[in-house]
């Protein structure tokens, strides 16, 4: 599937380049935190990785965990180069090691893709970073990836034309009617795509025994756990 992304990423991002050279002055995006940890989540949980939370987010999920990531302008607009460059000395411990071995960057938010990220995952690729990102999909896809986590939300739907792309399918199972509309999404993305159900944080005693049962009867799907938080990292 990465391979196939990368051969059909390759025409997006010609697209894209159109679209970032009108936006050639997008040097800066707006960073609520990044910090260096363990991927709690999905396919990656348990590997070392590099969170770079960008503000804005347009969905509105009322169960949302990071609220204050939605108003872009509530964060500090911060230089790619610099944030790439934080990123590289952070990895590295502050050694002066110029470049990482295929530590994972994930871009996160809010929805990351409320900016145009080309330039970012371009700087990050040439550092050494492998790219990944989590979106709901809701906008349009930018950026150069080799893993794409989809977590489509009810409150804002992804773009049809996103949803192909997706290495991962992560669904959030808040109640039992989120269960059909999981199998929506799963029966769009790419046979290759990995399919993940994983508990709301708040209603998880409630949920995880529900999704047990749903795995079970359908083991095309595994549980994704908010591993970070059983573990108390960031
Ligand atoms: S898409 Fe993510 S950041 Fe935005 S409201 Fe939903 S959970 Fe929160």
């Amino acid at each position: 599937m990465v391979t196939q992304f990368l051969s059909i990423n390759s025409k997006i991002n010609n697209i894209n380049q159109i679209n970032y050279t009108s936006k050639e002055g997008i040097t800066d995006l707006p960073v609520m935190e990044s910090f260096y940890t363990i991927q709690g989540e999905g396919y990656y949980q348990g590997s070392a990785a590099y969170f770079i939370r960008l503000g804005g987010c347009d969905v509105g999920c009322v169960w949302c965990d990071v609220k204050d990531s939605w108003d872009a302008s509530k964060h500090p607009q911060l230089n790619i180069d610099t944030i790439v460059s934080d990123a590289t000395a952070e990895v590295n411990g502050n050694t002066l090691a110029d470049s990482v071995n295929n530590v994972i960057a994930v871009i996160t938010g809010g929805e990351p893709l409320m900016h145009n990220l080309n330039h970012l995952t371009t700087a990050l690729k040439l550092k050494g970073f492998r790219t990944n990102i989590e979106t709901s999909g809701s906008s349009t896809l930018s950026g150069s990836w080799d893993w794409i986590c989809l977590s489509p939300k009810k409150f804002k739907a992804p773009l049809p034309e996103v949803i192909p792309f997706a290495n991962e399918l992560k669904v959030v199972i808040f109640n039992q009617s989120d269960f059909a509309w999981a199998e929506t999404y799963a029966a769009q993305v790419s046979e290759s795509c990995k399919l993940y159900l994983q508990p709301e944080w708040d209603k998880a005693s409630v949920v995880t025994p529900l999704i047990i049962d749903y795995i079970k009867a359908n083991p095309k799907w595994e549980l994704s756990l908010q591993l970070h938080k059983y573990i108390n990292v960031p």
